[in-house]
Parts: structure tokens; C-alpha cells; sequence
């Protein structure tokens, strides 16, 4: 299994707020989360993990997980 370097989340502009901002009940509703990663210091890390460890739900690093899956297949297909 795979271990990822995740000492950045300490950082996140996200510490502390409530979880459910990241985790809208539906995509179209994630404008609250994209703009506080907006402020954050460690977004690229935090994108960056999303990316390599496919988290399937939330905000990570200002990208939902429909424009993660857009990235990824963008990114093989360059491959
Ligand atoms: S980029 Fe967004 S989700 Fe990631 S640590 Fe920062 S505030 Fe949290």
C-alpha cells in the first residue's frame, strides 16, 4: 500500500472549519470550499496528494472531484 506525505494538512486553511464545506452534498455546491483553498498555503501539495491517491469525494487543493477525474484522464492521455 502506498504512503503519502500528508504533513501539509496542518497548514490548510481548512483546519479547524467544518468538513462539511469540503464535502457538499453536491458538486454544484462547492463554490464556499474552492474559494477558501483559494487562501491556502499548501493547496498545490494538497492537490497534488488528491491526485496521486484518487480521492474520489470533496475539495482538495480548490478542485472538485469531477475536475479531478478531468485532470487525470487529461494527464494520461498526455502520458
Ligand atoms: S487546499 Fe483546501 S482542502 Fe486543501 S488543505 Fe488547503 S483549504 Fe484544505
Amino acid at each position: 500500500m502506498l504512503e503519502f506525505d500528508v504533513s501539509w494538512r496542518v497548514k490548510g486553511a481548512c483546519q479547524g472549519l467544518d468538513p462539511d464545506i469540503f464535502y457538499p452534498d453536491n458538486e454544484e455546491n462547492s463554490d464556499e470550499a474552492i474559494s477558501i483553498c483559494k487562501t491556502c498555503e499548501v493547496r498545490i501539495a494538497c492537490l497534488d496528494y488528491a491526485l496521486d491517491s484518487r480521492e474520489k469525494q470533496g475539495v482538495w487543493g480548490g478542485v472538485s472531484a469531477r475536475e479531478r477525474r478531468r485532470l487525470l484522464r487529461v494527464g494520461r492521455r498526455i502520458a
